[in-house]
């Protein structure tokens, strides 16, 4: 892939400040040894997230101006209402304040709605707050991810696809009248930020339809899912993106989207529908409590527009390709001089493979959490352990929930670092590859219930 140079120029910057290992030591221990914990400006360069994290555009900035700040009504969401229209075909739409409100209004609503007394979610992954708020309504969340994503060092085109096999078994074992809906998450963060394809996208819609089940979009990072199929699937080579969106989400019945991911905002959500007016009433009026009246949904007027934008400008090629050529950069430079990492690089992170890299340290002492440690410590740089600790325990038999991954996240939020930028990250890390076997474990020393990765203390073994 060429690596476009950034297409922007840089109108306003923000500093950020090397700080010394003997000062890093001490903020993270005083953090409970969870980067989690620590203090933005004590990091160099922060990739614990993209979400919420990148950098908005002159016109977005332009727009915030034009946000109608009335609390019912709002000319500005009646302007998301009509981007989310146009470039996804979905006419019932709610803003909430991010991925996890429209979550939080969907799942309950949906098993009312269903009137499924154990119900039953299928995803090709879950993500963590996905499978929270599954969990939180009550119901069961079930990953059928294909098996080729759980092998990190062989090149496979769609490591996000639904296990089709899976997805049909699981069904049969459950009950078709008993599954909620079928969670498409794209691209699928879990595995590692990547694709799912076309073919796999209309499979897994063609089965729900045959057993009448409805299928929800988990939308994150859809438009560079859409660039991943145009790269990736000759059919699609000279499609538009936008037209690869429409053709995507025509499989699909409602959608859900972290709009802080591709539509490069720093907050908000929303959940839509296409048509099921029902449903759409029964999570209108579930939203009124917990996120709003439901023409803003915990969001002000500014952030609706600048969300309406970035919408748009999240499917333009240039920025797309440079984005994602930008990930891949850091991911081939860290794969070259030996750091094991998921292959091929994903749309919006590397993530390293901490299982193969420190293969000295149980999983019970969350190698890659440990290793996100070490980074911090070395560099000033902070990324994510998403692994065992993310998976947490079943919420019945408080069991450690096994975890297909122990992974080191480096999520590289958007239009925010520079090509430089990332070659201070793979230098970094490629330095701690070399002493890998004198890195150690950690073990909880507080440990919260629901989401404990988030808050948990830990202490680093010896
Ligand atoms: C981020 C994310 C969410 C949750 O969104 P928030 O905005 O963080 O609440 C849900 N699904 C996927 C795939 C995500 O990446």
């Amino acid at each position: 892939m060429q690596r476009l140079p950034e297409p922007f120029r840089i109108k306003m910057v923000e500093p950020i400040k090397v700080t010394t290992k003997i000062e890093r030591t001490k903020y993270l221990k005083d953090a409970g040894y969870n980067p989690f914990l620590l203090r933005s400006e004590h990091i160099y360069i922060d990739l614990l997230t993209d979400s919420g994290t990148g950098s908005m555009s002159h016109n977005q900035w332009g727009a915030l101006m034009m946000g109608d700040e009335a609390y019912a009504g709002s000319r500005s969401f009646y302007k998301m209402q009509k981007a989310v229209a146009d470039i996804f075909d979905l006419n019932n739409m709610i803003p909430t304040h991010q991925g996890r409100g429209a979550e939080q209004v969907l799942f309950p609503t949906l098993n009312e709605y269903l009137k499924i007394e154990n119900p039953v979610y299928i995803s090709n992954y879950h993500f963590d707050t996905t499978a929270a708020h599954v969990e939180l309504s009550g119901a069961r969340a079930i990953n059928c991810v294909v098996s080729n994503a759980l092998n990190t060092t062989t090149y496979y085109k769609w490591k996000g696809n639904m296990d089709i096999k899976k997805l049909k078994a699981t069904i049969k074992k459950e009950g078709a009248k008993n599954i909620a809906a079928i969670i498409t998450t794209i691209t699928c963060n879990n595995s590692g930020g990547q694709p799912v394809s076309m073919d796999n996208i209309k499979e897994i819609y063609k089965v729900a339809k045959q057993n009448k089940i409805l299928v929800v979009m988990d939308s994150a990072r859809c438009f560079e899912n859409a660039y991943f199929i145009k790269q990736r699937d000759a059919k699609y080579k000279n499609k538009t993106i936008p037209a690869i969106v429409k053709e995507m989400f025509k499989n699909t019945d409602i959608m859900t989207m972290s709009s802080k991911k591709d539509a490069i905002v720093n907050i908000g959500g929303f959940v839509a529908f296409r048509n099921l007016s029902k449903l759409f009433a029964l999570a209108q009026a579930r939203c009124v409590p917990y996120e709003g009246f439901v023409t803003y949904g915990g969001l002000a007027g500014r952030d609706m527009e600048a969300l309406a934008v970035g919408l748009h400008e999240g499917m333009d090629e240039d920025y797309l390709q440079y984005r994602i050529a930008q990930v891949q950069y850091l991911g081939e430079k860290l794969r070259e001089n030996g750091v094991p990492v998921q292959y091929p690089i994903g749309g919006h992170a590397v993530f390293v493979d901490a299982k193969k890299m420190l293969s000295h340290i149980p999983v019970t002492q969350f190698p890659a959490h440990a290793l996100a440690c070490e980074l911090y410590k070395e560099s000033g740089v902070r990324g994510v352990e998403i692994g065992s600790l993310l998976m947490g325990r079943d919420p019945v038999t408080k069991e450690q929930k096994p975890s297909d991954f122990e992974f080191l996240r480096l999520t590289i939020p958007r239009r925010t670092y520079t090509n430089d930028h990332m070659d201070y990250i793979a230098k970094s890390l490629i330095k701690l590859n070399k002493n890998a076997k004198r890195i150690r474990g950690v073990e909880f020393t507080y440990e919260p219930e629901t989401l404990r990765h988030f808050l948990a203390k830990f202490k680093p073994l010896k």
